[in-house]
């Protein structure tokens, strides 16, 4: 193991723009505040998703990438919602996020981007993208619940990097 690996994750400061325009936020849950924000452990591999972001915006308000960067995943045939999220037992595994899009950024970090309405990502695995371009729109496919302040549609969003066998999430600060 390398002293990479036992080493805590590092505290990176990251500042970035909303992944929606600003105006159409209805409501914003970080971390914590949202039962599918915990470490998950798969198939030998980590995953500490504490620090993601979830975004409640109306349906097919546009998804933006954060930052300059590469796409490294897509999916985009999830039909159908699972809205209990406290029961996620009948959930196929692959499609608890939905439809969605990894962008490989600068210092390997990668910006996800969950639940997005289908038909709507408009990009592709290898494609470069610019900062502020449209990537998808706000949808609630996969594992994606009803709030009941915020309503039905969110984007689930973060930022992080593998360290080791372990994906890390960063608290991200929007301007
Ligand atoms: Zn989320």
């Amino acid at each position: 193991m390398s002293t990479l690996e036992k080493s805590s994750p590092p505290l990176i400061n990251i500042e970035i723009p909303f992944p929606v325009p600003k105006e159409s936020i209805i409501g914003i849950i970080y971390g914590k505040g949202s039962p599918g924000h915990k470490i998950y452990k798969i198939k030998g591999k980590i995953f500490d998703l504490r620090n993601a972001v979830d975004i409640f915006a109306p349906k097919s308000t546009p998804v933006l990438a954060v930052d300059n960067g590469k796409v490294i995943k897509v999916c985009k045939n999830v039909t159908e919602n699972y809205p209990n999220v406290f029961n996620p037992a009948n959930v196929p595994e692959e499609k608890e996020d939905g439809n969605y899009v990894a962008i490989a950024h600068e210092n390997n970090l990668i910006s996800f981007y969950a639940h997005l309405k289908y038909k709507s990502v408009c990009v592709d695995k290898g494609e470069k993208i610019k900062k502020g371009e449209k990537i998808g729109e706000v949808g609630n496919t996969g594992l994606a619940g009803v709030h009941p302040k915020f309503g039905k549609y969110h984007l689930h969003f973060y930022i992080g990097k593998w360290i080791g066998n372990t994906f890390s999430t960063f608290p991200v600060k929007f301007i």
